[in-house]
């Protein structure tokens, strides 16, 4: 599949997990490619070929490094397509002991990082009549223990999604999200050293196991294609079933 032959992808939090399968993903399909993360971006862009990729090193939280992550990859390939606005961090624990800085620093990157890439994105994205893709999460639709941070920043996504959707159809820009459930990435390695956690998760997951991160790509990539053309306003779960009982 071509279905994004010649389109302007930009891809946050790139350097690895969900966010590397998606600018692959991205690549693997013909799209040009705009990586941003914090940390190093060559492994990234070592895999996707060097004329349909840049890097972009900026931190989601700082709006004018969103400001300038947008503007560079409009410069470099004249427009933009697809924001996927992927980038995130956890923390969690007991919610009387969370720190200032631990609760600002998940609400700044998970939730602020989401806003100040759409602002800085939607003059382009009228242009090219484009859509937006957000990382969210089954943490954004459900209530869980010790993890107060990251649902509300998820939370405040999964809405924020609905809300910019409604705000931009009729200028013809698209907005989804995609909500994944534990999925293989560094951001949860601790879980996947401790096979009892992994058991635990596994036993309330329909199928069984949990997802890969090209899995959560997938579906971000759908989204963001024609074939999801009447589709703007949605969470939609990559979860193997779990909200299924909720
Ligand atoms: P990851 O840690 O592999 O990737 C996150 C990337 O975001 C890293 O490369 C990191 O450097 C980058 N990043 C962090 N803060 C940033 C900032 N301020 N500016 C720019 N880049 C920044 O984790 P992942 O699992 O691939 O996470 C990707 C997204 O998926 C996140 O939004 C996460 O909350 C979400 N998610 C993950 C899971 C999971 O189980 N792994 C489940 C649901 C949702």
């Amino acid at each position: 599949m071509q279905r994004f032959k010649d389109k302007v992808v930009l891809v946050t939090g790139a350097a690895s997990g969900i966010g590397a399968a998606t600018a692959k993903r991205f690549a693997s399909e013909g799209a040009k490619v705009a990586l941003v993360d914090v940390s190093d971006l060559s492994a990234t862009a070592s895999s996707i070929g060097q004329d349909a990729v840049l890097t972009i090193t900026a931190d989601v939280s700082d709006r004018s490094q969103v400001d300038r992550m947008v503007e560079e990859t409009v410069a470099r390939f004249r427009g933009l397509d697809v924001l996927v606005n992927n980038a995130g961090v956890y923390s969690g624990g007991d919610p009387a002991k969370i720190s200032d800085d631990d609760w600002h620093k998940v609400i700044a990157t998970d939730l602020d990082g989401v806003f100040f890439g759409c602002r800085a994105a939607i003059p382009h994205l009228e242009k090219t009549k484009g859509c937006i893709v957000n990382t969210a999460s089954v943490s954004g639709t459900g209530g869980d223990w010790n993890t107060l941070p990251y649902n509300a920043a998820k939370g405040g996504v999964v809405n924020f999604t609905r809300s910019l959707a409604m705000d931009l159809g009729k200028r013809g820009i698209r907005v989804n999200s995609v909500c994944p459930s534990l999925t293989r990435t560094p951001m949860t390695e601790e879980t996947f050293k401790d096979p009892e956690a992994l058991e635990e998760f596994n036993a309330r997951i329909p199928l069984g196991r949990p997802c890969e991160p090209e899995e959560v790509a997938a579906v971000i990539a759908f989204l963001a294609s024609e074939d999801a053309s009447f589709m703007t306003g949605a969470n939609i779960p990559v979860d193997g079933g779990v909200s299924a009982s909720n």
